[in-house]
């Protein structure tokens, strides 16, 4: 598989961050890009110089929900964005259930979005998305991720434990008990005001969220990340005290929100296809670890809030006595970020429906490869993005492969 190592330089925004953050993390990293689909981003710290790999696979997963999600801010709940949503979540499980050699997930999620849907699937044009974004955009959906796992290797010391701490802790066994009793008559419903509303009542009880689910290093790999594109968009000065310089803070923290979101919804696609991966859907404890790592997530959006505002506000140059420049930033993020709401419905909605078709088993998978077959026919576009998908799934798994085939087959 072809692959390059990314490079700072001053020619470029990107190559500009990327020096930035290595400057700032005090020591060498290696940012490998490889062309690999069912690559993710991965990161190895514990090497004498660590290695990030993004893989295209991370970029198509970012892309597509960057699609479905705005796609979702343009209309209400219940239109063809939900439809959308549902389709981009199943597309993208498929591609997850191969990367963790579920191959018979894979094919019935593949199989399954692209049965019955009114909207033909359409791949994400890179070209077409990369040259719609404004530069703000490009730096915050391109380099997050990558500037995030930077960020992982900061020294231990580095680490911000300003609030984290106080939320992390063990889970005990009479909690999770609890946790999972919820989840059960919730039918593992997965909105997020439900996820919010039990951890709430979980935390009354004293539950906090669980260390293993590395909260802190999350968090502080987020700080950086933003703090480094922070300055990159603002060229290393403070923005003007002018409209443009406040709409240019404002639309940074929105766009980050949105950021947030996305890694929300790769982290659950992740968290779906690693605990179908185990053979343990309906088990407990790999529900409850899916919850938790949701909860993680979740945890880091609405830090995120407090975070921005205060380097708002640090930007403004305030005395860390007066909290008012810091709360009245605040307000406005959030009221600008609960505008997003009905959007943030379509896609948990979205993914609901692509979680329950997945995990439903009653069909047996040879009934789903024949309808995709009739769907597939129809359709010049989608029997080429069926032939890359069944290219992919016979090169990285070993074994029999038979729905891959079956699949294959269909597709004439
Ligand atoms: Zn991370």
């Amino acid at each position: 598989v072809p692959w390059v190592r990314l490079a700072p330089n001053d020619e470029s925004r990107s190559g500009m961050a990327l020096g930035l953050a290595l400057h700032s993390v005090g020591r060498d990293v290696d940012v490998i890009h490889t062309r690999d689909h069912l690559t993710g981003i991965v990161t190895y710290v514990d090497l004498p110089c660590p290695v990030v790999i993004i893989g295209d696979g991370h970029i198509n997963e970012l892309y597509s929900l960057k699609r479905a999600f705005y796609a979702a801010t343009k209309h209400s709940a219940g239109d063809g964005s939900v439809t959308l949503a549902r389709q981009t979540f199943l597309r993208l499980l498929a591609d997850a259930f191969l990367r963790f050699g579920s191959e018979e997930l894979a094919v019935r999620a593949f199989a399954l979005s692209v049965i019955g849907e009114v909207q033909e699937y359409q791949p994400v044009d890179f070209d077409y998305m990369f040259s719609e974004e404004s530069e703000l955009e490009s730096l915050v959906f391109q380099l997050f991720g990558q500037l995030h796992e930077i960020g992982h290797c900061q020294p231990p010391e580095r680490l911000d434990h300003s609030r984290a701490e106080s939320i992390q802790g063990e889970l005990l066994d009479e909690v999770w008990a609890r946790v999972i009793k919820d989840l059960r008559s919730d039918g593992y419903h997965l909105s997020r005001e439900r996820l919010a509303d039990r951890h709430r009542e979980l935390m009354e009880d004293g539950l906090m969220i669980p260390s293993g689910l590395h909260i802190v290093e999350e968090k502080s790999a987020d700080l950086f990340a933003t703090r480094t594109l922070l300055s990159v968009a603002c060229r290393g000065k403070l923005p003007p005290r002018t409209l443009e310089g406040s709409q240019l803070l404002l639309d940074f923290g929105q766009l980050i929100y949105v950021r947030m979101n996305l890694i929300l919804a790769q982290e659950r696609i992740e968290a779906i296809a690693r605990v179908a991966a185990q053979g343990h859907w309906g088990d407990d404890k790999a529900w409850t670890a899916y919850l938790l790592r949701q909860q993680g997530a979740i945890y880091r959006i609405r830090e995120m809030s407090t975070d921005i505002a205060m380097m708002f506000d640090a930007l403004s140059g305030a005395s860390p006595e007066d909290r008012r420049g810091f709360l009245k930033w605040l307000d406005v993020l959030i009221q600008d970020w609960n505008s997003f709401r009905p959007c943030i419905e379509a896609m948990d909605s979205g993914l609901a429906a692509a979680r329950a078709a997945a995990v439903e088993q009653t069909t047996p998978t040879e009934d789903l490869v024949a309808a995709a077959s009739d769907a597939l026919r129809t359709s010049a576009n989608l029997t080429q993005q069926a032939q890359l998908f069944v290219g992919r799934g016979l090169r990285r798994l070993k074994g029999d492969r038979l729905a891959l085939t079956a699949l294959s087959r269909a597709i004439g």
